[in-house]
């Protein structure tokens, strides 16, 4: 009896890594020569700074609990570093833990491009920004509901703005 409940667990675990899997891959592939904005390698190194480089053009990764936004809590947008891509709004982002900022899911599903990573002995899905096809990261499927997704982005890929109406919203708030 043990032994079927086990099975039957083990089963069910597979089928859902499965369809994660699925949820992950749903974004179409695309060619490098694709991309809208399309720059020498020169003028990246000009406009992007060293670490901004090394990560949006030559998918490095920074530390873990290293970069400025793992622990970053005020409302507004995240844009590509690397072009101004609106990716991600700070309602989706969460606290995973795994000290690198995370979301549970971008603004739009076409403003991120996924690409199987089978480097540093693993495989994972790389995500990068539609418009420049800057690495952002990996997208995992460990996230929280409702996507069960976990964006796991790269701070120095990312640039924070603050949300332009907050001293608005602060302002009806206190006259309330
Ligand atoms: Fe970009």
């Amino acid at each position: 009896m043990k032994k079927i409940l086990i099975l039957i667990a083990m089963g069910i675990m597979v089928s859902c890594s499965l369809k994660s899997q699925n949820d992950i891959n749903m974004n179409a592939q695309k060619k490098t020569s694709d991309f809208e904005i399309q720059k020498s390698e020169e003028e990246w190194k000009k406009e992007l700074d060293p670490v901004q480089y090394k990560i949006l053009r030559e998918k490095g990764t920074e530390y873990a609990f290293s970069g400025e936004y793992f622990n970053h809590k005020e409302k507004g947008t995240y844009l590509c570093a690397g072009c101004g891509n609106e990716l991600f709004e700070s309602d989706s982002k969460y606290d995973s833990g795994c000290g690198w900022p995370s979301f549970f899911e971008p603004m739009e599903n076409t403003k991120i491009l996924e690409f199987e990573d089978k480097s540093a002995g693993m495989v994972r899905t790389e995500i990068v920004c539609n418009k420049c096809g800057g690495h952002l990261g990996h997208v995992f499927p460990d996230g929280p509901k409702p996507t069960g997704l976990r964006y796991c982005v790269n701070s120095a890929s990312l640039k924070f703005v603050t949300k332009e109406n907050d001293s608005d919203d602060k302002d009806k708030k206190e006259k309330k």
